[in-house]
């Protein structure tokens, strides 16, 4: 059998990233809360991976912690976060991290398969992994909550906003339909949610109160007071209750669709992020269901065997087809 092209073909990218901290989440314990700061206050807490391993590794001490029963995630300085870093001199998209799931290291493969990986790891695995911890989880959010800042906020059970956070998912003027964990229209009612990606403005934290979004909306200056006030409440409460009462909300939202919809999307993201890449225009016939999603990672392979080989199919045509199908069946005869 031979190896199709594109499995021997890698790729060398160099990794040019400077950190400007070792301590890109800090962590604290005091009164079984459990307090995680994104602390790249300089870049508005983009996250880099350097900052969501950190948080992941913070995550699973809150939880091995028999201390902790709430965690609050919250963000250093004048906001949240500005969202994925993608600009910052700590980017370090090129650099390889011992990962968290069961997917391969992105940094060296070619085409739709480099961002493929990378975000099936670093973002959509990471965000339902964060979801779906056993202990209660709150957003503390002031200031920007922008796109891959949005992603932190919706894992979280409780979101508490000051009352000059907003809420931002602009991404759409990427041609992408908006960041890779889409709850979009869960966290918000549809038509809301097509306005917040088709406009891609601002959401004011009174507006995402409105819409249910948030539990609580208070000034700058009671948001950490009212937060932990919250998650005290929540302490009191015991263990295992909190645990099955989070995964049977959550269970709920994944029987309304939550994680197969997410699926389907960001084959579309994907779609979206190769066709950037290409650059030119594919028709897409729109299709329902499963078959959306199917027609998704097709149209998804598609781009990357042209960012690949040139061509949509892989270097094949008709001819081809016949010739590799005809050398298949003899070298199975041979072997039979
Ligand atoms: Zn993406």
């Amino acid at each position: 059998m031979s190896v199709p092209s594109s499995d021997s073909e890698f790729v060398t990218r160099s990794d040019t990233s400077v950190y400007e901290t070792d301590e890109p989440v800090l962590y604290a314990v005091e009164a079984g809360i459990a307090s995680l700061t994104l602390n790249r206050p300089a870049f508005n807490n983009a996250q880099n991976s350097q900052m969501t391993y950190a948080l992941d590794a913070a995550l699973r001490r809150a939880v091995d912690d028999d201390e902790v029963k709430v965690i609050v995630l919250r963000g250093a300085g004048k906001h949240f976060s500005a969202g994925h870093d993608i600009g910052t001199p700590g980017r370090d998209i090129n650099k390889p991290f011992e990962r968290a799931h069961l997917w391969w290291d992105h940094t060296n493969k070619p085409g739709g398969e480099y961002l493929y990986a990378r975000e099936q790891e670093v973002y959509l695995g990471m965000c339902r992994r964060w979801r779906e911890l056993p202990k209660p989880t709150i957003a503390m959010v002031q200031g920007a909550c922008i796109a891959g800042g949005l992603m932190l906020a919706w894992v979280c059970d409780l979101i508490v906003a000051s009352d000059d956070a907003f809420f931002q998912d602009p991404v759409v003027r990427m041609g992408i339909p908006g960041v890779e964990y889409f709850a979009h229209p869960y966290e918000m009612n549809p038509r809301i949610a097509k306005e917040f990606l088709m406009c891609g403005d601002r959401m004011p934290a009174s507006r995402a109160y409105e819409v249910g979004m948030v539990n609580r909306v208070v000034s700058r200056d009671e948001l950490e007071a009212v937060t932990y006030a919250l998650a005290a409440k929540i302490a009191t409460q015991p263990r295992m209750g909190l645990a099955l009462t989070k995964q049977a909300i959550n269970h709920v939202e994944d029987l309304a669709g939550k994680r197969t919809a997410m699926d389907a999307v960001f084959a579309w993201h994907h779609f979206a992020h190769v066709h950037n890449a290409i650059n030119h225009v594919e028709d897409l016939a729109g299709k329902r269901t499963a078959m959306d999603a199917v027609f998704a990672w097709h149209h998804f392979a598609h781009v990357h065997n042209e960012l690949l080989s040139g061509d949509k199919l892989g270097g094949y045509d008709a001819k081809a087809m016949a010739k590799a199908n005809k050398q298949a069946a003899a070298s199975e005869g041979e072997s039979a």
